[in-house]
């Protein structure tokens, strides 16, 4: 289904250890038009995760059942757990002009791009395999077997890249932030944006 609406949607896709999360935290904190979709999960909470926050944590049966009722716009399995975002986190908001975040895989973010063909797609790279290899083992988060299936998934996910409207390499993270900044700038300054936020002045130069 294409559906035309006036908020956008930005689909953040990247492999784990690239800076992700912290670099759409930092978009969200300073844009307050951006808002984050919270997607489903078949995955157990990980430390301090709140459901409804992250993630909703639900059980395989319930991911199912949304299944079965199309309550997905999108969904894939990831490193052997069910992700999904639904359609009701995003239709009703963008439709009122809403403009929505995705932090979704790249199987997903394809997804999106098939339904929704204005979705920007971003894609952020690390500088280097050896740079990623030593931020997974500054968080020390994982085994060293843990990291290395880590950096073979990693190189899957890079391998689909084309898909993707933009890449962001984030090697200096205000470098990358201001990149991501200059992507949603540049889409409100897109001609049917500025129509809908600009429409006065439109009229007035009788291009309205
Ligand atoms: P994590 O379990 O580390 O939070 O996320 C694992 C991967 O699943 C990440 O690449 C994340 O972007 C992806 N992911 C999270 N939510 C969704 C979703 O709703 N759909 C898809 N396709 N991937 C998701």
């Amino acid at each position: 289904m294409t559906m035309d609406y006036p908020g956008n949607l930005y689909v953040v896709a990247a492999p784990s250890g690239t800076g992700k999360s912290s670099l759409v935290k930092a978009l969200l904190e300073v844009d307050s038009r951006m808002e984050l979709s919270v997607s489903h999960t078949t995955r157990a909470p990980r430390g301090q995760e709140v459901h409804g926050r992250e993630y909703y944590f639900v059980s395989n049966e319930e991911f199912d059942r949304m299944i079965a009722a199309d309550a997905f716009i999108e969904w894939a399995q990831v490193h052997g757990n069910r992700y999904g975002t639904s359609r009701k986190a995003i239709e009703d908001k963008i439709a009122a002009g809403a403009d929505i975040v995705l932090e979704i895989d790249y199987q997903g973010a394809i997804q999106i791009k098939r339904q929704f063909p204005n979705a920007v797609l971003i894609f952020i790279l690390p500088p280097s395999w050896e740079e990623l290899r030593s931020r997974l083992m500054r968080r020390a988060e994982d085994s060293e077997e843990v990291i290395e299936l880590r950096l073979r998934n990693a190189a899957e996910e890079v391998a689909h890249v084309d898909h993707f409207d933009f890449v962001i390499i984030n090697e200096m993270f205000e470098r990358a932030l201001f990149d991501l900044k200059a992507i949603a700038h540049a889409q409100r300054l897109k001609v049917a944006a500025q129509r809908r936020a600009r429409a006065d002045t439109f009229r007035a130069l009788n291009i309205g």
